[in-house]
């Protein structure tokens, strides 16, 4: 009966030979697609070559002789390496990556061109990317304008050029320009300070890695389920009688199919410059994670959209398809993307690193009390930067991690902070007998124990860097990266301020510098957290503490349009109001679009897949009651479950019927904010989880046979 489910099942695990044929030593191959600043010095002039660079390093436009020179290098690179086409490679508002190939080939000519003024800009046609009504408002063009700071790279036949995507007003149309202007303010904020201790620092960069996780499962399998196909998740499904609660798959041996698989996509990865380094299972069954060596942030962003971009084409030669939305599967870990940060000088320290040296330990306290006090200070709008239709069934569910912003620092880092609070009524010596007095010259020994990580932690400090986990699978690192190098740009330039303030008043310097730290400690240690990030105590004791916790998209992305958030975006030349406005529009939208479809999903196949079923075998088990009863047996126990699937058929089929009407009804709802509040409250909240339970009992009764959607344990357990 089943046919499509039990076609699938057939198909699965059918492997193809598909092993990486690549024998060389990844030094050989790192970076052999990519055309960067070492393969720029080999192929540009001397003085072409000074001038990209310097334009690189800092940030200075490049002219256009310069530019043609570039262009015809990369273009004769590019076609000694097979490639035909290029294109200007950018991230829109859509989450994805866009791209429009033009050929190399002149006709006219018959030769291949590729000038200067086409690698610097280009006008795709935009209209139909989201642009939250800045273009249709004001100027309906956009256009794309190259980025140096990220390398070209050839993917299949194409060049590809980094850039941003600004309107023709100059408005950002991405998410790209946001993050370049809060690097840049991050840079000179940090750059600031840090020059109170040391004069040689002339630029900060802040850094990212980001550990991705993904689930792998066959592409047979996957077809034969029309919401993972439409959604990206399985609406319906009952949780397999062995989860992840064996802890078997966490760091297991990984599953011959899938090793493959990762060796191949990895080869593809490395050639790119991405340099992935770490590969494991995850805690869920068919459930793993990649990671690279972390990288400056641009580029990190770059490459974790271009990775995102490949694995899946990747696996489709595997016959797998890959998985990023952060909820797949229901009961079962969701996927997120921690991005490991943290800012490190042009002379080569990481600014979060504790050191032996109490001197330096003064510079590690300064920026690590400034992110905890940014994180405390703009809590809603990091929150806000992760919010996604998918991401809301991570946070706040019950699951890693909560939708409550906390930082973790761990034990010895809270007691160092604890003392130097505490000290503020001892007299502070000047001289290097300070630093004993307040406890900064302990700080090293938390390198030797920083065993005690909290995973439950949204925000955690690791060793020499602090991890966002709260970022979701299949995000774009750019928002939430955008947010927290702006708000910690924005933090160092007040802490900067209040520190010379007291300068100019006679203060020496190191104990201004205390004092402020002092400070901002006891304005912002409600936010430290070390404890069971899932717990209901945790929920208590954080609404004590005047911590919010909000649990949908709709009502978290209203922290981008607070007076305070505007004022914080502009004062730091990230994004105006416009901007602001219009990518919370955007997000709107996208979140409204994705609640329809997986409510239309539900519907069409809890009557057209599921109900049908049941009748029938419903039908089925009538006949045997009636043909006991003829017999005279006892039909009791059938006629029980005959009762049991006529309740489930009514839950369902009169929950689609109301979700239905209410999605009439919302629909006319003019204003967007108001709309996808309703989508959140009236159907993903009041429908999604009542008509989900009901099919996933049918599951449990009907014949397996007659079951139409493949299931959980069919689809998770690779072979
Ligand atoms: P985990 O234990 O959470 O898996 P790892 O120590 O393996 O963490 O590191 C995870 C990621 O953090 C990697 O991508 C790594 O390159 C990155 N990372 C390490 N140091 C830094 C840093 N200074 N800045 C940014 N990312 C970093
Ligand atoms: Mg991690």
């Amino acid at each position: 009966m089943a046919h499509l489910r039990y076609k699938a099942l057939e198909k699965a695990n059918s492997r193809p030979k598909v092993k990486p044929e690549n024998n060389r030593a990844i030094s050989e191959y790192f970076k052999e697609d990519v055309f960067g600043l070492e393969k720029m010095e080999t192929l540009l002039s001397p003085d072409v070559f000074k001038k990209v660079k310097k334009a690189i390093n800092k940030g200075e436009k490049i002219d256009s002789d310069t530019a043609n020179a570039v262009a015809s290098a990369a273009k004769n690179w590019a076609l000694s390496k097979g490639a035909t086409h290029y294109t200007h490679w950018f991230q829109p508002l859509t989450g994805a990556t866009a791209e429009k190939h033009d050929t190399f080939f002149d006709a006219s000519s018959g030769i291949e061109k590729f000038r200067g003024t086409a690698l610097v800009q280009q006008e795709p046609d935009a209209s139909s990317f989201p642009s939250g009504g800045i273009r249709s408002t004001f100027e309906a063009r956009g256009y794309t304008a190259w980025d140096p700071s990220s390398p070209m790279f050839i993917y299949g036949v194409t060049l590809c050029i980094p850039t941003i995507f600004v309107s023709y007003t100059g408005e950002a149309l991405d998410n790209k320009a946001p993050l370049l202007k809060a690097v840049d303010a991050v840079d000179k904020a940090a750059t600031k300070v840090c020059q109170l201790f040391d004069r040689k620092v002339t630029h900060v960069k802040p850094t990212l890695g980001c550990e991705q996780e993904y689930f792998a499962i066959d592409k047979a399998l996957y077809a034969a389920r029309p919401d993972l196909v439409m959604t990206g998740r399985t609406v319906f499904g009952h949780s397999p009688a062995r989860g992840q609660q064996l802890d078997d798959h966490y760091f297991g041996s990984i599953p011959s199919r899938i090793y493959d698989f990762m060796r191949d996509f990895e080869d593809y990865a490395l050639k790119l410059g991405i340099p992935v380094s770490t590969r494991h299972n995850e805690v869920a069954p068919s459930q793993f994670e990649v990671a690279p060596l972390f990288e400056e942030m641009n580029v990190a962003v770059d490459h974790n959209q271009l990775l995102m971009d490949l694995m899946p084409r990747v696996a489709e030669r595997h016959n797998l398809k890959v998985l990023f939305h952060e909820k797949p599967f229901s009961g079962l870990n969701g996927t997120g993307k921690h991005n490991n940060w943290s800012l490190i000088t042009n002379t080569g320290v990481n600014l979060f690193q504790p050191s032996s040296s109490a001197r330096d330990n003064l510079v590690f306290l300064t920026f690590f009390v400034n992110t905890v006090k940014a994180v405390h200070e703009h809590a809603d709008l990091l929150r806000a930067s992760i919010a996604s239709a998918g991401n809301d069934h991570r946070l706040g569910a019950n699951e890693a991690p909560p939708a409550i912003m906390s930082v973790f620092i761990g034990s010895q880092l809270t007691s160092v902070l604890e003392e130097l609070e505490e000290k503020g009524n001892i007299r502070v010596e000047k001289g290097e007998n300070m630093y004993m007095k307040l406890g900064i010259d302990k700080i090293p020994e938390i390198i030797l124990d920083n065993t005690d990580r909290n995973r439950t932690s949204p925000f955690a400090f690791t060793g020499n860097k602090f991890e966002f986990r709260a970022v979701g699978g299949s995000d774009n690192s750019a928002s939430p990266m955008t947010i927290l190098n702006l708000i910690m740009a924005d933090r160092l330039n007040k802490f900067y301020d209040e520190v010379e303030k007291d300068i100019n008043k006679g203060t020496e310097k190191r104990i201004a510098i205390v004092k402020v730290l002092r400070k901002y400690i006891s304005e912002s240690k409600s936010i430290l957290f070390g404890g069971d990030g899932y717990s209901e105590a945790w929920v208590k004791e954080a609404k004590k503490r005047g911590l919010s916790n909000i649990k949908d998209t709709p009502r978290a992305l209203d922290a981008y349009l607070s007076k305070r958030s505007i004022e914080l975006f502009e004062s730091n030349n990230v994004m105006v109001e416009r901007e602001i406005e219009a990518r919370q529009e955007i997000k709107l939208e996208s979140y409204i679009m994705k609640i329809q479809i997986e409510s239309r999903v539900m519907g069409d196949l809890a009557m057209n897949h599921i109900i049908p079923i049941a009748i029938s075998y419903q039908n089925k088990l009538i006949n045997n009651a009636n043909g006991l009863s003829g017999l005279g047996i006892d039909n009791a126990e059938v006629v029980k479950t005959i009762k049991e699937i006529s309740g489930y058929i009514e839950t369902v089929k009169s929950g689609v019927r109301e979700m239905v009407e209410e999605r009439k009804r919302i629909n006319k709802i003019e204003n967007t904010k108001t709309r996808a509040v309703e989508y959140s409250d009236n159907i993903k909240e009041k429908y999604f989880e009542v008509i989900r339970r009901a099919v996933d009992k049918l599951e449990l009764l009907i014949d397996d046979e007659d079951w139409p959607l493949v299931k959980y344990r069919e689809m998770l357990f690779l072979r």
